[in-house]
């Protein structure tokens, strides 16, 4: 098998070759046929690479901040669960890696579309999404959760078409279909409905050039997790318009005490779906860079599409073959007490975190269900020292170093994203110090009208 592929490349490339030859501006006279020639340094960044932005680091990059030097810096913002040290991947994690390595078998490439038995096993790890049997052709390996989702929306999606995707919601997104010049469309999440979408007004934004929709669940920033009916919901929507979803369920099974998690897969009769997950997010391992893609698509309907998802594979010539080697074990033998001791931690901060900022006047935190962070509502006009949710975490960082996600950086104004990842005392401390700097700034409706009449 790998000899016809390589023979593949060769004849493409050698085909490459005859065009080049006979294309004239390559032959001698090509100086003179073309007037246009570069005649100087003068290198322009590609159209793709020059629209590429990630959000994040363009705001937290133009942000005046000078943490106070007498308090330790509290960083609420890192997405990363390993830097505080406190979540660390489990000895089975590990000795698993460490085995394949030891063992040299996996230094080779592994098919485009993943090793074998590493698909086998993600399909018994999935099974959870579908009631039927998910077979091994249906998985495509990558490099990451992003590249899953990179490949969905290049399979998916032309230039001048739209994808949906939801607002309050992770930026990747947004840089990835921008740079493809794939116009995006928010559909809103609703805080006072635990973060579900708005329905009505996301089936307002198809339109005949929407070509999916994509849903995250459980949701990074929101931490909720959608109920059954909501998913249905989601369902008829996308079967009554002929929409495909592409689901980042990259959280999946991180739910806390008292919630479920559903595959939307699990639930679909007709609409097709590409599930997106990996290890990075619940076996504590971001850089190892391993993620999935499953196409379910009982009906066939995107059959064509699919062909060119697997398109996609051949472009990095498949991921990481050591984490795919470890795989099977690492799935089988990393034990659930360890999944549920990382979600213990998960959910007690999101109690301490909420129960400490909801008697701050001026915040309203939204507790989360699930994911690995909380979204704290900001009641901007009782904070007239700052304009906007970008400058009160710029100031609170400046005179408490705390540091948050400004919500800008999901398109949510008026709210901050904490991560609950961090170790408990520190937890505590960094939410007694937002809570020290409201109160510090906070103006109630009268004082408010008092300083305007002063003004
Ligand atoms: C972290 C994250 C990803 C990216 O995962 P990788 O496996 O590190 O590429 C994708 N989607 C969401 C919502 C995330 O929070």
């Amino acid at each position: 098998m790998p000899a016809s592929g390589l023979e593949r490349k060769i004849s493409t490339i050698n085909t490459e070759n005859i065009n080049l030859t006979k294309d004239p501006q390559h032959s001698n006279g090509a100086q003179k046929l073309n007037q246009n020639v570069r005649r100087e340094w003068n290198i322009k960044p590609s159209k793709i690479s020059a629209r590429t932005h990630n959000r994040i680091r363009g705001i937290v990059e133009s942000l005046k901040i000078k943490p106070n030097p007498d308090k330790p810096m509290i960083p609420l913002s890192i997405g990363d669960p390993t830097t505080f040290g406190n979540l660390r991947a489990s000895d089975e994690t590990m000795l698993a890696v460490q085995r394949c390595i030891e063992g040299g078998k996996y230094n080779g490439y592994a098919h485009s579309q993943g090793h074998e038995e590493a698909r086998r096993a993600i399909a018994k790890y999935s099974a959870h999404q579908s009631a039927e049997e998910i077979k091994t052709e249906n998985i495509l390996m990558c490099s990451g959760c992003s590249a899953a989702l990179e490949y969905c929306i290049l399979a998916l999606c032309d230039s001048g078409q739209n994808l949906l995707v939801p607002r309050p919601g992770f930026c990747l997104y947004q840089t990835l279909a921008e740079g493809l010049d794939i116009e995006i469309r928010y559909y809103d999440l609703l805080p006072e409905r635990q973060w579900e979408a708005d329905l009505r007004q996301l089936e307002s934004l198809i339109d005949e050039k929407t070509a999916a929709l994509l849903i995250n669940n459980p949701s990074n920033p929101c931490g909720s997790v959608f109920t059954q009916k909501h998913l249905e919901d989601i369902l008829d929507i996308c079967e009554r318009n002929y929409l495909p979803i592409i689901a980042d369920e990259i959280y999946e099974h991180l739910v806390f005490p008292g919630s479920k998690f559903i595959a939307i897969s699990s639930l679909s009769k007709n609409v097709p779906v590409l599930t997106c997950s990996g290890t990075t997010k619940r076996f504590l391992v971001p850089g190892w860079r391993m993620g999935w893609v499953i196409v379910h698509d009982r009906e066939n309907r995107l059959a064509q599409a699919v062909v060119g998802l697997k398109n996609m594979c051949g472009r990095i010539l498949g991921s990481n073959s050591i984490v795919q080697g470890a795989l099977p074990e690492m799935l089988e033998k990393t034990p659930k007490s360890f999944f549920d001791s990382v979600i213990n931690v998960l959910s007690a901060n999101a109690r301490l975190a909420y129960r400490i900022l909801k008697k701050v006047r001026g915040l309203n935190p939204i507790m989360p269900d699930g994911a690995m962070y909380m979204m704290v509502g900001i009641d901007i006009e009782h904070f007239p020292a700052f304009k906007s949710d970008t400058q009160f975490v710029q100031e609170l960082v400046n005179e408490q170093s705390v540091f948050c996600l400004p919500g800008a950086c999901f398109e949510c104004p008026n709210f901050v994203r904490i991560i609950l990842t961090v170790p408990g005392d520190m937890m505590k401390e960094a939410c007694m110090r937002m809570a020290l700097f409201c109160e510090a700034h906070f103006k109630s409706d009268e004082t408010i009208i008092e300083h305007g009449l002063l003004d």
